[in-house]
């Protein structure tokens, strides 16, 4: 089958002067995953590409970029998932790495645990080879402006979900979580079938307000809708689902195995991007 990608940046309320290096972000992640997926490389790959592209990238709330917490450090959640296996990895709260989304990977491939927090991560990491790196590297000038002046406005995380040529999905999500939460704050990100979750019918990642997509387990049960509705349908159904039992708002993006992809948000803006035909589409949603 022709192979499908599709990313987003986060659900936020993305300020003017971040829109256009979003757009330019979230189409790098997707055109270098579907560049993997064209040369007959594993959704898996692909995803962990794409979330690693946004990951490096300081537009964007993961990886370099990462909010602060309250004591001015960056703490980050990701998770990585294969539909085919079901297995998946994950991390929360580590400091130390510089692209949580391929720990996450490695502790799926390559331990015999699921996810691992804080400095016990770091300590896998180091085990299996990962480097360390200072973690003032990762706190760029927009982060510690928002930091100074207190403000715990929320930022997105960055997600993908694929499809490859063998009909496999994948999902992962990365985040620097909440700006101004407390040390040790755990989001939805790494939480299976909260921040992301595939299996052999499709594939979600989630973004936008942790408690409320926790709650709901938002991307299992956008899913789990994808045996009735299209992906777009499962997208927006699951977002008023929170809505309606919790009152929370996010965004999330959903494909399923007949490649089809579907995304839709409650915030003021998502970056997305996705292959069409084997050209890439990438740009702002707006409820505006
Ligand atoms: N869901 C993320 C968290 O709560 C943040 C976000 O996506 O905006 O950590």
């Amino acid at each position: 089958m022709d192979p499908v990608i599709v990313v987003h940046g986060g659900a936020w309320d993305i300020p003017p002067g971040l829109l256009e290096p979003s757009i330019l972000g979230v189409r790098r992640a997707a055109s270098e995953g579907y560049r993997m997926l064209e040369t007959g490389a594993s959704a898996l790959d692909a995803v962990e590409r794409a979330v690693m592209v946004m990951e490096d990238d300081p537009a964007f709330n993961a990886g370099v970029g990462s909010v602060l917490n309250e004591g001015g450090q960056v703490e980050m959640d990701a998770m990585v998932m294969d539909g085919s296996s079901l297995k998946f990895g994950s991390v929360a709260a580590v400091r130390r790495v510089k692209n949580p989304i391929s720990l996450a990977r490695a502790i799926m491939e390559r331990t015999s645990d699921l996810m691992f927090v804080s400095e016990g991560a770091e300590r896998v990491a180091m085990e299996l080879g990962i480097p360390l790196v200072d973690p003032r590297t990762l706190i760029v000038e927009r982060q510690l402006r928002t930091w100074r002046e207190r403000s715990s406005k929320q930022e997105g995380t960055v997600g993908a979900v694929a499809i490859d040529r063998d009909g496999r999905i994948a999902a992962a999500t990365s985040t620097g979580g909440k700006p101004m939460k407390k040390p040790g704050r755990v989001g939805d990100t790494p939480l299976i079938g909260c921040g992301a979750y595939a299996n052999g019918i499709g594939g979600a990642s989630s973004t936008g307000q942790g408690g409320p997509i926790m709650r709901v387990m938002l991307s299992r049960l956008a899913v789990d809708m994808l045996t009735g509705l299209d992906p777009i349908e499962a997208a927006r159904r699951s977002l008023s689902v929170m809505a309606d039992r919790t009152g929370g708002w996010g965004g999330i993006i959903v494909l399923d195995r007949r490649g089809r992809i579907g995304y839709a948000h409650t915030s003021k803006r998502m970056a997305v991007a996705y292959s069409m035909g084997g050209e890439i589409v990438a740009k702002i949603s707006s409820l505006e």
